[in-house]
């Protein structure tokens, strides 16, 4: 968890980050919070009986979302398979790399964190055009304060609380202090 002034990716501004690379650069916490989101889900019989690939956010979702698809292949015996969606030169989520799914698959999107689940949703749409189900939505952190966010069901490993301000009533705008995006160096103003 960060601490300063940052621009997260949903616009608004934050005094904290939860950085998840951070922690999923340990192979065995990333395994670790893989079997505690694959706990969450089996409450959820339906997505672990009918999951046949998670699909991922790069760059934030992809290790988590590599994880979860090992945890549930293991787990069910499966092909679970592991694809990622990237934004295209126009900023569309998209599938590259000759990823495809087809309205056989049954889908788990797989985040590192939710706030307002903006890139999530965008996820869902690559996946309804491309014809599969989206069964479930997991994450590392579920940081969106318990709103309603998706139409199907939503399980996260845990739930983080963090203020957040749109940018015209952020306090530390208003003491001036730099709004940083995280993960990156660059400072906005
Ligand atoms: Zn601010």
């Amino acid at each position: 968890m960060l601490e300063g002034h940052f621009l997260l990716s949903s616009g608004l501004h934050s005094d904290r980050y939860l950085q998840c690379a951070l922690m999923l650069q340990h192979p065995d916490v990333a395994e670790r919070l893989a079997v505690l989101l694959y706990q969450e889900l089996g409450r959820d019989r339906d997505i672990v009986n009918r999951v046949t690939a998670v699909v991922s956010p790069a760059i934030g979702g992809i290790v988590f979302g590599q994880e979860v698809a090992r945890v549930l292949r293991t787990m069910t015996g499966r092909d679970v398979r592991a694809l990622f969606t990237e934004r295209d030169d126009a900023g569309t989520m998209v599938l590259r790399r000759g990823f495809t799914l087809s309205s056989d698959d049954a889908v788990l999107v797989v985040e590192d964190v939710v706030t307002t689940g903006k890139s999530t949703r965008e996820v869902m749409a690559v996946v309804s055009g491309a014809g599969a189900a989206v069964v479930g939505v997991g994450c590392v952190a579920d940081r969106s304060g318990g709103m309603p966010l998706f139409e199907v069901p939503f399980h996260a490993v845990t739930a983080v609380a963090i203020r957040t301000w749109q940018p015209a009533e952020c306090p530390l705008c208003a003491q001036g202090i730099p709004c940083v995006k995280p993960g990156s160096r660059k400072q906005l103003r």
